[in-house]
């Protein structure tokens, strides 16, 4: 979960109604015969759930995590107490099997009326990689913090459901689910450890600032903290939700033109 999914619900409101206005023919997604405006989430969801460059990306980010934090432990040797802070949602969970319904369903999901439910009773599975980060991590006595903006009220769920995925370190201490802004959770974990990494698919999984900036001031602290991305910032991609999913697009002026 985001706080771009808070955004979105205070602006459902207004928008509800124009995504309930059905799309002119050929425009809904390729493949989609729904005719509705939650078509248009249908390339990102495929890209996301069933590309096998996704895939690629996910594990790539999970092997640079792992010669990363290698070096963290060779850096501050056996008596430092390390720990790292990884995001779930899109990070070491992969949720579109409950996006994908509710697109199908012309629901649209970026309204989080449908996620309390998932919470409770759906099966996200692993994100490719992810288990095996978090062993390695585990196995070399580096505290794991999952620190995610599901809901209190479900945590006893996300406990089961992490549990029986068989991550390690799983526990009521060291799910940090929402409440206080991340980064509050971030500087409890940093009051009682060296923080060496973090893991996350939304830019405010990192540091605070970026949850307030809009997108140009996003691109523009990317660019300001460019030294940290894959050293201990380490990134996977989402393109089903997120602060850029409502964005303009640019396109070139010239005047269409077919060979
Ligand atoms: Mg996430």
């Amino acid at each position: 979960m985001t706080l771009s999914r808070y955004r979105n619900l205070a602006t459902f409101a207004a928008l509800s109604s124009l995504a309930s206005i059905p799309l002119v023919a050929g425009q809904a997604g390729a493949n989609d015969d729904s005719g509705c405006a939650q078509a248009e989430y249908a390339m990102g969801l495929r890209y996301q759930q069933q590309s096998a460059e996704a895939v690629a990306l996910q594990r790539q980010g999970f092997e640079l995590a792992t010669y990363r934090l290698e070096e963290q432990i060779e850096a501050h040797g056996d008596d430092a107490d390390l720990a790292i802070i990884t995001d779930l949602d899109e990070t070491v969970l992969d949720n579109s099997a409950l996006l994908v319904r509710d697109m199908q369903a012309c629901h649209d999901f970026t309204t989080w009326d449908t996620w309390k439910h998932w919470e409770r009773e759906g099966d996200p599975r692993l994100i490719p990689g992810a288990k095996d980060f978090l062993e390695f991590a585990d196995e070399h006595d580096v505290a794991i913090y999952y620190v995610s903006d599901r809901y209190q009220e479900n945590k006893a769920d996300t406990l089961a459901t992490l549990e029986a995925l068989e991550l390690p370190q799983v526990s009521e201490d060291s799910v940090m689910l929402l409440g206080p802004p991340k980064s509050e959770r971030r500087a409890e974990v940093e009051d009682g450890h060296t923080l060496v990494m973090q893991l996350g698919d939304t830019l405010h999984d990192f540091a605070g600032e970026f949850a307030e900036a809009d997108l140009e001031e996003q691109r523009t602290l990317v660019d300001d903290n460019a030294e940290r991305f894959g050293k201990d910032w380490i990134v996977f991609p989402n393109a089903t939700y997120g602060d850029w999913s409502e964005a303009d697009l640019n396109a070139w002026e010239a005047p269409h033109e077919v060979d």
